[in-house]
């Protein structure tokens, strides 16, 4: 008998643990420095509906969230149920770009050390905030030995992101100052989609896993985007989705598939975001779309963890997919 499981190529799923302050923090809100949290009501909701799924994940947590015991009390079931942990910065700040290699060291290990003890879990790959990236992130997180940096949208829709979520936000003239590089600048477009390796000098090097945009047009199509298009349209949703797989096939591309909680509950049950875009959609209609793409996926990819993905891509053998030619 074939093992069509065996014949799949992989495709991972990770979530960007955002709590509510980093939400308002991004979007300006008066209140975000108190750190309000909605762990309690989203950590078992999503954990739950992964069980029904049979699907293990990787959660990217940020450190300051593990400082209050409530929160440790979710974030610790998140790696009781079989989850992952990955690092997803201390303090959440999307222009972690700016930063010199000091400061990001003092947030990468600060952050690392607060999830292994919350989680009993050391995390071995990071996404920075609001994809922030740069060299010497690269090299802190290759000093540190992690396995892979997640941080890149390969993608020419930025700057048209960013200039949507400004005008959407209360933030002051400095504040967008800061975050001038939120969702990354247009260039970012012209990265690759595979995973590969950034050479960091000598035999330095760390594994670049990019959140997959849709071959060719380097639209993204991870979940916040299907979801927007399925409030237009269910049928446009699936065709876009379908067209994003269908290239990927065709190109060879292993997807790295990204979710946020916003994706997955709405203003139904976390009514202090309730303002947000597109928290109008309810929970259940979005966890109905989350099940809708997942089974899509499921049908042409095994779902596999972040740290298997990277394990499956180093060795280059029995994913069906290589690693792109390395720069
Ligand atoms: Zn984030």
């Amino acid at each position: 008998m074939i093992n069509m499981e065996k014949n799949k190529s992989i495709a991972s799923i990770s979530l960007d643990l955002d709590n509510q302050w980093s939400y308002m923090k991004i979007h300006g809100d008066e209140g975000w420095d108190k750190y309000p949290s909605y762990f309690n009501i989203f950590i078992p909701h999503i954990l739950e509906i992964l069980d029904e799924m049979g699907l293990k994940i990787t959660f990217f947590i940020v450190g300051k969230d593990t400082e209050s015991e409530e929160n440790r009390k979710y974030l610790k079931m998140i790696t009781e149920r079989g989850h992952e942990v990955g690092n997803h910065s201390y303090n959440h700040e999307s222009w972690l770009q700016s930063y010199s290699y000091e400061e990001i060291e003092k947030e990468i290990i600060a952050a690392e050390e607060a999830i292994e003890k919350a989680t009993g879990q050391i995390p071995r790959g990071f996404r920075g905030p609001g994809f922030s990236w740069s060299y010497d992130l690269l090299k802190v997180l290759e000093g540190h030995s992690y396995l892979y940096d997640a941080s890149t949208l390969p993608t020419y829709l930025g700057p048209l992101a960013r200039m949507y979520y400004f005008s959407k936000s209360r933030l002051s003239k400095e504040e967008k100052r800061a975050r001038k590089e939120l969702f990354g600048k247009f260039s970012e477009g012209f990265r690759k989609l595979k995973p590969y390796y950034f050479h960091l000098g000598g035999d330095r090097k760390i594994m670049e896993i990019p959140v997959t945009t849709m071959p060719v047009f380097k639209f993204p199509f991870h979940l916040s985007y299907l979801i927007y298009l399925s409030n237009i349209s269910m049928g446009l949703m699936k065709f876009y989705l379908n067209v994003a797989i269908f290239l990927c096939k065709l190109t060879r591309t292993p997807i790295s598939f990204l979710l946020h909680p916003l994706d997955i509950i709405g203003g139904d049950q976390i009514k202090q975001l309730a303002f947000f875009p597109g928290m109008d959609i309810d929970s259940k209609r979005k966890v109905m779309v989350f099940r809708e793409v997942i089974l899509k996926l499921k049908m042409k990819y095994k779902l596999v963890k972040m740290s298997e993905y990277y394990s499956c891509m180093q060795q280059g053998s029995g994913c069906k997919t290589n690693l792109a030619l390395e720069i």
